[in-house]
């Protein structure tokens, strides 16, 4: 069998910088584990909108479709124009085509690496990454949010039994691969009574299905707070769209810089590294954004690769560029400025190529 065919998106702000250290990093592995990874490229975002009139092309869509892997880089959450002129955000639109419905968002703290949390933690947030309050956003007439008049907007928040169910079981297939084997659901349906009630639902059946794993459900502003007190109680946390993005931003940083906190959206036939912060305005060109959110992104997409093709060298490889993470992490000589540090992207990444 040829190896995977990765498709590589570049975004916008720092997404080129991030994207190229990625790839360095896959093609050294590559060669060092035998994957024979094979590298294709496609334009999104501002380029795109400007050279193809959309941020995200249909061919493009289609590429995507056909890879047996897609890297994304960050793609501008604020400043494009509206979906009807093309300005939809390429990453809810591959999100939605490809029914990449699980988001996957681990955060753990390095024994080596400063952390604003006051204990260790290891823990993986589980977002429901098709529908909430981003149900339909890629479509221009689509529900996601209507203004009936200049003076009022109205946002729809859509819950199906069907996607919670399945991120229910994603949730708990995860915490059967780990040592706590622990699902906590949040919601708010102490509000939401009919949506978030209907995610509590399917919850409680996989729950009652899974006995030997313990379950319970939180708040979500009540999980806000017991982040900060103490993320080490909670091991795979599952929830809606948004709660998930909020959660998992703060459980991020909590675990030492969003810098770090890599994502895989993952669906039955598709599955998309991507970083789990935005594209860094604030920091785009200058060379010092942290790489390590989405190397360790596309590690976890090597990983599903693995268990996918029943490939054990993409597996020992997915491993291995953790190791080389950790290895350049803990030298504060390659440390990126937010993590303190004053290397430029380029030495931490050759930092972790030399480690593996
Ligand atoms: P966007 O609209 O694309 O989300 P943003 O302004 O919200 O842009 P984020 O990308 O979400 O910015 O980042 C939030 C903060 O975290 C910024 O100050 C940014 O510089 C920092 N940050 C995010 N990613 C990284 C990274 N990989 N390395 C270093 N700093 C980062
Ligand atoms: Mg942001």
């Amino acid at each position: 069998m040829s190896g995977p065919r990765l498709l590589l998106l570049d975004g916008d702000g720092i997404g080129p910088e991030i994207v190229a250290a990625t790839r360095e990093v896959l093609a050294a592995t590559s060669d060092k584990f035998g994957l024979g990874l094979a590298f294709e490229t496609a334009v999104i975002g501002f380029d795109a909108l400007r050279t193809q009139g959309a941020t995200i092309s249909e061919a493009t869509i289609e590429t995507a479709r056909n890879a047996d892997g897609i890297v994304l880089g960050p793609v501008s959450h604020n400043d494009y124009p509206p979906a009807a002129e093309g300005g939809l955000n390429p990453s809810g639109v591959l999100r939605k085509r490809l029914d990449l419905f699980a988001n996957i968002r681990p955060a753990a703290t390095r024994p080596f690496l400063p952390h604003p949390s006051s204990t260790g933690f290891d823990l993986i947030t589980v977002r429901e990454n098709t529908e909430g309050f981003y149900a339909d956003r890629s479509m221009h007439a689509g529900p996601g949010e209507i203004m009936p008049d200049p003076d009022m907007a109205l946002a729809i928040r859509k819950i199906t039994r069907t996607a919670c169910r399945r991120i229910a079981e994603a949730a708990f297939d995860l915490a059967a691969t780990r040592p706590a084997r622990h699902v906590t659901a949040v919601h708010k349906a102490n509000v939401l009574r009919l949506s978030d009630g209907v995610f509590l639902e399917e919850c409680r059946k996989l729950a009652e299905a899974n006995p030997a794993i313990r379950y319970d459900e939180v708040l979500v502003d009540a999980m806000a707070a017991h982040l900060v007190r103490d993320a080490s109680r909670y091991d795979v946390i599952v929830t809606t769209n948004m709660y998930g993005d909020i959660l998992s931003d703060l459980a991020a940083e909590l675990s030492g810089s969003l810098g770090l906190a890599a994502s895989l959206n993952a669906g039955t036939d598709h599955a998309m590294a991507q970083a789990q912060h935005g594209s860094a305005p604030d920091i785009a060109g200058k060379g010092v954004a942290n790489p390590a959110s989405l190397i360790g992104s596309a590690a976890m997409l090597l990983d599903w690769l693995g268990q996918r093709r029943a490939d054990g060298a993409l597996a020992t490889a997915a491993t291995a560029i953790g190791k080389a993470l950790d290895a350049g992490l803990s030298d504060t000589a390659t440390r990126t400025p937010d993590l303190g540090g004053s290397a430029t992207t380029a030495e931490m990444t050759q930092a972790m190529i030399a480690a593996l």
